[in-house]
């Protein structure tokens, strides 16, 4: 099931189970724990009273009061002592016991503040790598709960600074001076929808549909495939039989050519089963621009076969907006992993993918 990052204030949230980054004495404290006590009321501190404190990188579960949740997790995290006194593994440790607390008590959302990340000192780009690196894993082997790491207000949210100035020097070279030209000057190389290298054009194609037998013979140019493909004449019913595969189709058949199983394949796009299984039953399903790019970073499709599989849900990637620039900059790098990718959208006040 999906992971998602959110900003705001976690005694807020409708989930299931919240996690507070408490300390050890379970009695109170400042930063989240001063807000989730305050915002879950007195009773709180009653039952905590009663768990006889708890040891960093563990986790005990008390009622969610006053909250909108079902139960609170009270998780200690490591105070950071510069990152050699085991801090990665206590910190992972709290993240791994939280989840296992909520899954026992039948949970199936879970929030998390990020733990450790405030008085406790650890750094924040370090602290949501873990936090993301241990949930990825967990979420693997568990179908069942969706997951939100989320970030408060105030709180600078920080990812590695190297990826971040490439990405913002990627964006700054490819983003138009905000439309200034007219929208026609501003279409995107990548918008064509014959590329201008046709055999490239071929090999992709093929993986999205079964029409190698009709297009077995050689085809020159492009020229010829264009008039095959949309000659004015047609009438719109062969228009229609003609049509290209649908997004549905198209997916699956990629699953396959690529050897993945559709578990493998959900997972890696963070797309939970129950969205995954609303695609699969329906040849028609109409997703969402962010679905498409998930299962394109899933399955590692290069840009151009990204593109294909947009274009049968009538999307693109275009160089008009940020949100599209980041996608393309990870896909041309080559680096497919969702959570780094969905930290950086969030760094850049996009939009996320995936869920
Ligand atoms: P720790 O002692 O484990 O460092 P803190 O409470 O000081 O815990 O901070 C943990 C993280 O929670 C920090 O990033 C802090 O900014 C954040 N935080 C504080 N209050 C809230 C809140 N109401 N909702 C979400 N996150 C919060």
């Amino acid at each position: 099931m999906p992971v998602k990052i959110i900003r705001g204030d976690i005694t807020k949230l409708h989930v299931d189970a919240v996690v507070n980054a408490a300390n050890s004495s379970l009695l109170g404290g400042g930063g989240v724990d001063g807000c989730i006590h305050r915002a879950a009321g007195r009773e709180l501190l009653d039952e905590c009273r009663l768990l006889g404190g708890c040891k960093t990188g563990d986790a005990k579960i008390t009622k969610g009061y006053n909250m909108p949740c079902k139960y609170i997790i009270h998780t200690v995290g490591p105070v950071w002592r510069g990152g050699h006194n085991n801090e990665p593994e206590l910190l992972a440790s709290c993240y791994r016991k939280s989840l296992e607390l909520a899954a026992e008590h039948d949970c199936t959302s879970i929030a998390f503040p990020l733990i450790s990340s405030g008085v406790y000192g650890y750094p924040k780009d370090k602290a949501i790598r873990v936090a993301m690196d241990t949930v990825k894993e967990y979420i693997f082997s568990h179908d069942d709960i969706d997951v939100y790491i989320v970030v408060y207000n105030r709180d600078r949210f920080e990812i590695d600074e190297k990826l971040y100035s490439d990405v913002n020097e990627y964006i700054n070279a490819n983003l138009p001076e905000m439309y200034s030209g007219s929208i026609t000057e501003q279409e995107p190389r990548m918008n064509r929808d014959i590329p201008d290298d046709f055999d490239d054009y071929y090999d992709v194609m093929s993986i999205f549909s079964d029409r190698e037998a009709s297009v077995s013979e050689p085809l020159s140019s492009v020229q010829e495939y264009s008039t095959e493909k949309i000659s004015f004449d047609d009438s719109l019913e062969s228009m229609l039989d003609n049509m290209d595969e649908s997004f549905s189709d198209a997916l699956l058949h990629i699953i396959d050519s690529k050897g993945m199983t559709d578990v493998q394949c959900y997972k890696k796009a963070n797309i939970s089963r129950k969205h995954f299984s609303k695609i699969r039953s329906d040849v028609n399903y109409r997703p969402g621009k962010s679905t498409v790019i998930a299962f394109a970073i899933a399955l590692e499709l290069n840009l151009d076969e990204t593109q294909s599989l947009l274009r049968t849900a009538g999307f693109a990637l275009s160089h008009s907006n940020k949100f599209d620039i980041i996608i393309e900059y990870f896909i041309i790098h080559g680096t497919y992993d969702i959570f780094q990718i969905n930290e950086t959208l969030f760094k850049f006040g996009q939009a996320t993918i995936g869920g």
